[in-house]
């Protein structure tokens, strides 16, 4: 029997498949296998620069600059209608590069196109204002948009999460390059292709592939990028923001996490439990806003953790195009070691393996890169696994006594992006959720957002908000005019 052929991918610039101009090339692969899935360029600071050169083209040219601002959002919607026309095809990618099961990809399709089309309506109407002066004149402000964007984006969530930041920066008019994490560009290359039948000038979206100081270093860096948007780690957030410094280019950052859920005496338990569940082992955990520590009434503590422990235990681990698969494989055999240390320092510090703490033993998922659904109890504020980002299905569980020790514990940390407030007391509710040091707050459900609602954290989580409509702001110059008149 023949062995099947690798498919050899090339990068997107200027609506070409281009190889890189190195002639280099690295493999990715299937995480739930561990076999080679596809052969990618592997770019550099050449292929960035020709990238910019191909987006600043395009930016200058009159078919994009001078469009009329709802052609442009027609555009996006088309870019939208593709991507739900081939959701399956898009999905299958995604849960073979990614891992995760189909269903969740599925989703994630629908989300990245859920925010094309969001800021395809937004696309005519970013507009500026009159502004009283005194004397005979007429001042008003134009939304510029800023030229070339860069938009770096994690292995996570890989089309959502480009969707998510290109969407607001073409709607108001800039162009844009792509640079996808490492382990997983195939879906965002195939999305470049789409953009072009959709109808995008050439040059207006593009894909650099290949490693993150090469190519994302390379971006923030170039004199004509404007602006670099990174969803990633803290780490990288410093370092592009001090790269960015060098030229004064904006950056957005939407960082990590190290989100609390806090369940309080009066909540309905199981419906926490069920919420707690989803929001630390969908994506395997690998979510910047899972909610990976538990905070719970010390009363209610052990009635929450046993239904929680229940359904760790009971949750089907497996290849995401399985149906039955309720959590896939982490994305890679670096980051299962990683949540593997992560449950070692947790052990050596005190904490309690109450689920998981191990690969699985079941036969048929030795390739792949799975790791067991893991609860920790007894995690104190100062450990380690309560207070870094491990980013894998890892849920730590700490009690709490009465309100003031709730919200301290919560607010207790370098991130801030989501919190999740568990009670039946509205005006608990909705004292807590202004207490809190978070960008997102769900109240009596799960992580939840939409493409018309803000996504940003406060403190290290990052430096802005995406979605809704503030997003657009981010990529456009505000320019004053001053008319004299007489
Ligand atoms: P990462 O920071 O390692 O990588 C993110 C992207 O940055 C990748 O494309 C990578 O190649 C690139 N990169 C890495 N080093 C770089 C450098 N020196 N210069 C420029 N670019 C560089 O993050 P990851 O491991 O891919 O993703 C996980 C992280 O992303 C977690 O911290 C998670 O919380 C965060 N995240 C945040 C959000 C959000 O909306 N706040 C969403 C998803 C993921």
């Amino acid at each position: 029997m023949q062995a099947e052929a690798v498919p050899a991918y090339e990068m997107f610039i200027g609506g070409e498949w281009t190889p890189s101009r190195s002639g280099r090339r690295y493999q990715v692969f299937n995480p739930a296998t561990g076999k080679v899935l596809a052969h990618v360029p592997k770019g550099d600071g050449e292929d960035v620069n020709a990238a910019v050169d191909a987006a600043r083209k395009a930016f200058e040219a009159p078919a994009w600059r001078t469009i009329d601002p709802s052609k442009r959002g027609r555009l996006l919607y088309k870019a939208a209608q593709l991507l739900r026309e081939r959701l399956a095809d898009f999905a299958k990618l995604e849960t073979l590069n990614n891992g995760k099961p189909l269903g969740q990809a599925k989703g994630d399709v629908a989300m990245a196109a859920r925010h094309f089309e969001y800021f395809a309506g937004l696309a005519d109407k970013i507009q500026g204002n009159t502004i009283p002066v005194p004397g005979n004149r007429l001042d008003y402000t134009l939304k510029e948009p800023l030229g070339v964007t860069g938009h770096v984006v994690p292995w996570n969530y890989p089309l959502v999460m480009a969707a998510r930041s290109m969407a607001p920066a073409l709607a108001a008019g800039n162009t844009v390059i792509g640079k996808p994490a490492s382990f997983t560009p195939l879906t965002l290359l195939k999305f470049a292709e789409l953009c072009k039948e959709a109808g995008f000038p050439d040059g207006v979206v593009n894909v650099v592939t290949g490693g993150g100081e090469e190519v994302g270093g390379a971006l923030a860096k170039h004199r004509d990028v404007k602006l670099t948007a990174l969803t990633g780690s803290v780490e990288t957030g410093m370092k592009i923001m001090e790269i960015a410094s060098q030229n004064l280019s904006r950056v957005v950052l939407e960082l990590g996490g190290k989100n609390p859920h806090v369940v309080f005496r009066d909540a309905d338990v199981g419906k926490a439990a069920t919420a707690v569940l989803n929001g630390i082992f969908t994506n395997a955990g690998q979510m910047c806003w899972a909610g990976s520590r538990l905070l719970v009434d010390e009363e209610v503590k052990e009635e929450v953790l046993q239904k929680i422990v229940e359904g760790a235990n009971r949750m089907r681990l497996g290849d995401g195009m399985k149906p039955d698969t309720a959590m896939g494989p982490l994305v890679a055999e670096s980051q299962r070691e990683r949540v593997a240390r992560y449950v070692e320092t947790g052990i050596s510090e005190g904490a309690r393996v109450a689920a998981g703490g191990a690969p699985p033993a079941e036969e048929g998922l030795d390739g792949g890169y799975f790791y067991r659904p893991t609860v920790l109890d007894g995690v104190t504020q100062d450990m380690r696994v309560a207070r870094e980002e491990i980013f894998g299905p890892v849920l730590t569980v700490t009690a709490f006594k009465g309100d003031e020790d709730a919200v301290l514990k919560a607010n207790d940390s370098e991130f801030g992006l989501w919190a999740g407030v568990w009670t039946n007391d509205l005006r608990r509710a909705h004292k807590v959720a202004g207490m809190l040091e978070a960008g997102i707050v769900t109240v009596n459900e799960e992580p939840i957002t939409f493409p018309q609602t803000p996504f940003g954290g406060f403190k290290n989580s990052g430096n802005s908000s995406e979605q809704g409509m503030e997003a657009v702001l981010a990529y456009v110059r505000t320019k004053n005019v001053s008319v004299n008149l007489d």
